[in-house]
């Protein structure tokens, strides 16, 4: 459900989640836009009940702004969506007055315009204050008008009805948008985080086999030197024999479904301690989680039996083919001498004849 939603809000929203400002800023303002529209369909059919024409096509007209609202939003024109979201109520209460009267309540819709400004940064700062300022001047204007003003027309018995839907609609619309903000700021953290360990852990893949690349294994290195110095460990190079040989006879393509055969092999054979990296073309690194010789020498013995045991298969193809490993125990301390003698040892497999484990 969450995963479905979260989709919506990325797909369908056009919330981009490498920009977590602008992310909440399109939330926040669909959901005011909204939540307005809608409030206006009640209102609308309040006055249809009501029959008071002029108000009905008023709100009509709000809602026709509410529509445009959400398109300038979808179409990244904030700034607008939010001069038209504020100036909807404004106005919309101002005329609803000076129809209605004063004693609906519709003054509780100037407070949410303020506490709007101070949620929604559609806008530059100053153009938000500019706006709270005409708010609070025509509040004080409307306190020196109100007295004697004659509405246009009376609202009679649903004078009651009326006061209560405005005295609704406006304080649950300010309570939910200071509670949305903070949750949409939630949402927008955590899909930012989703994204950010997808791109972080894209960086430290390669692409082809799905092990680590090499880049990252110089940041692990580091990593457990620092969080775990005491930990043992042997590494190995494991290179496949006459490689090049598999490209020249099945092509480049058939090439790289034997490394991620291989890199599958290696993922199933080895424990979940152990960690393998693509150090090159044809090329692994593995830190086995132990510094006993004899039963890295006894692990990387079994890899070597089953690599030569295993068919590399395509519709028109089987083929097999061999690695040669060179291990020697980590000192994490001389990193790079170490991963020096596997490839020694390595290259001394390759001199006495291929597929074999040189310690
Ligand atoms: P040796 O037994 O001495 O290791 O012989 P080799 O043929 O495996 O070694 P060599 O270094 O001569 O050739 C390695 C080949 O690996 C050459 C290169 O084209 C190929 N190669 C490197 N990266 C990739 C890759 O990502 N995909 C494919 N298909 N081939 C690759
Ligand atoms: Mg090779
Ligand atoms: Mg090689």
């Amino acid at each position: 459900m969450l995963t479905y939603i979260t989709d919506f809000i990325v797909a369908k929203m056009g919330v981009k989640t490498t920009d977590s400002d602008e992310g909440y800023l399109r939330l926040i303002l669909y959901v005011a836009a909204g939540y307005s529209g809608f409030v206006h369909v009640l209102l609308l059919a309040f006055f249809v009940i009501a029959a008071i024409p002029v108000m009905a096509v008023i709100n009509i007209a709000s809602i026709l702004v509410y529509v445009a609202c959400i398109l300038f939003t979808y179409h990244r024109h904030y700034t607008v969506a939010g001069l038209l979201l504020s100036f909807e109520i404004i106005v919309f209460s101002i005329v609803t007055m000076l129809l209605t009267g004063f004693y609906t309540y519709v003054i509780f819709y100037f407070v949410l315009v303020l506490i709007l400004q101070m949620i929604i940064p559609y806008s530059r700062p100053w153009v938000r204050a500019a706006i709270s300022a005409l708010i609070i001047a025509l509040l004080l204007f409307q306190v020196h008008f109100e007295a004697g003003y004659r509405p246009l027309y009376s609202l009679g018995d649903y004078q009651v009805a009326f006061s209560s839907l405005n005295i609704s609609v406006s304080l649950f619309a300010v309570a939910a948008e200071l509670f949305l903000s903070t949750y949409i700021k939630g949402i927008i953290a955590h899909l930012s985080a989703l994204r950010e360990a997808e791109l972080e852990s894209l960086a430290h893949t390669d692409a082809l086999t799905g092990l680590y690349n090499r880049r990252y294994a110089e940041r692990y290195f580091e990593r457990i030197k620092k969080e775990e110095p005491r930990r043992d460990w042997c590494v190995a190079m494991l290179d496949i024999d006459f490689f090049k040989n598999i490209n020249d006879e099945y092509g480049h393509a058939i090439g790289d479904l034997a490394l991620v055969e291989l890199a599958q092999f290696l993922r199933r054979r080895l424990r979940a301690s152990d960690v393998i990296f693509r150090w090159g073309g044809e090329e692994f690194l593995i830190l086995l989680s132990t510094r006993n010789r004899d039963v890295a020498a006894m692990v990387l013995e079994k890899v070597r039996e089953g690599v030569a045991a295993l068919r590399t298969t395509t519709d028109t193809l089987c083929f097999k083919f061999t690695v040669t490993i060179g291990v020697a125990p980590l000192d994490l301390d001389r990193i790079d001498e170490c991963i020096a003698t596997c490839d020694a040892r390595l290259y001394q497999g390759k001199e006495a004849g291929r597929n074999r484990v040189v310690c």
